[in-house]
């Protein structure tokens, strides 16, 4: 087993022998990624606003092919199944292109490997200038075919969520997963980085930790941190007051009446329908800030709604706002004293 470094945020420990994330994405992509990063902590530690959003979320499809014990997902009812016309998809990304937005994940809440135009997506978001393009994905899909096809089209993070050690224990928590397919996928995407001799996209392997899963977190970060460029293990954020079945130890919420909320200095959402939002939360569907195609993106990021938004999470004034404490409350219910920003579902 080798642990060379660990890195750990509020909710997330990365396991890497790698080093730093950033600092190793950095020194293979250079000052502008280096550049981008220094302003992604200012946006998230200091709320610094940047005049262009440095993260731009797209859900291209809204379906997704598992229904695990930890997502919101499996306790609402399915949408109806849409798609993110290439055209459009590409007039979007250019327009975020030419804002200056360096980072682009290509899922919300939903599996990226259903869109059958997903690879394509990827190469033209790096000819639009994205210098950080991300998937998470359960991996299922993620056949040879498709992961040659990803590295050669210029993904940079490829993340997997797999929850387990064991078969058995994926199996009760992974619903409609095969830990087989899954294991096979990844040896085959390992196998064919090297053949093509990249470094990108790093693979980075995820447990979010949850009662079923807890005794297996030693196993999972031997067994990955072989094979993976980064074993990161995740606390079970709750998605609201009455979500609190997987968390583990109540204590290990964040606490405070000074939480605040980073995502709207980070990031906009496009959802597949077109509706621009402030953040990836569940809760964040309710504020739409406008829909892309009528106002743009710069008008959105820059507007009224936008900016009020920041100017009540640096005054933390949230404790109105129906959504936003809904959110906070959920996620940090009852704890207080410490002045930190709500944390991602993934860590960035
Ligand atoms: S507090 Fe929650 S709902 Fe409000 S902007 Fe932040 S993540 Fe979104």
């Amino acid at each position: 087993m080798t642990v060379t470094t660990t890195t750990e945020t509020e909710k997330v420990t990365d396991y890497s022998r790698r080093g730093d994330i950033d600092a190793y994405l950095g020194q293979l992509q250079g000052e502008a990624f280096r550049r981008y990063r220094k302003e992604w902590r200012q946006a998230e530690k200091e709320l610094r606003f940047f005049p262009y959003p440095l993260f731009l979320v797209v859900e291209t499809v809204n379906t997704c092919n598992l229904s695990c014990a930890m997502c919101f997902r499996s306790r609402t009812p399915s949408p109806q199944p849409a798609m993110m016309s290439l055209d459009d998809y590409r007039r979007l990304i250019r327009e975020a292109g030419r804002l200056g937005c360096p980072s682009l994940s290509l899922n919300l809440n939903n599996e990226p490997l259903l869109d059958p135009l997903l690879v394509e997506r990827v190469a033209l978001a790096r000819e639009a200038g994205f210098i950080d393009i991300r998937l998470n994905t359960n991996g299922i899909l993620l056949t040879p075919e498709k992961s040659r096809a990803l590295i050669a089209a210029g993904l940079t993070r490829l993340s997997v969520s797999i929850d387990a050690a064991s078969e058995e224990t994926y199996r009760r928590i992974r619903t409609g997963g095969d830990y087989r397919r899954l294991l096979n996928n990844l040896e085959a995407f390992v196998a064919i980085r090297d053949e093509l001799q990249a470094v990108l996209p790093v693979l980075r392997c995820t447990l979010v930790k949850i009662r079923e899963n807890e005794h297996e977190v030693d196993a999972f970060i031997n067994d990955w941190q072989q094979r993976a460029d980064y074993v990161s293990i995740q606390s079970y954020v709750p998605h609201s007051n009455d979500d609190e079945s997987m968390t583990l130890h109540p204590d290990q919420q964040a606490k405070s009446a000074n939480v605040t909320c980073s995502q709207p200095f980070e990031r906009l959402v496009v959802t597949v329908d077109g509706n621009v939002l402030p953040c990836c939360s569940p809760q964040g569907a309710e504020i739409v800030l406008g829909r892309w195609d009528d106002t743009g993106l710069a008008k959105i990021w820059t507007g009224p709604q936008a900016m009020n938004l920041r100017r009540m999470m640096r005054s933390r004034c949230w404790h109105d706002h129906p959504v936003c404490s809904s959110c906070l409350n959920g996620t940090f219910d009852g704890h207080e004293n410490q002045e930190t920003a709500l944390p991602e579902k993934e860590t960035t």
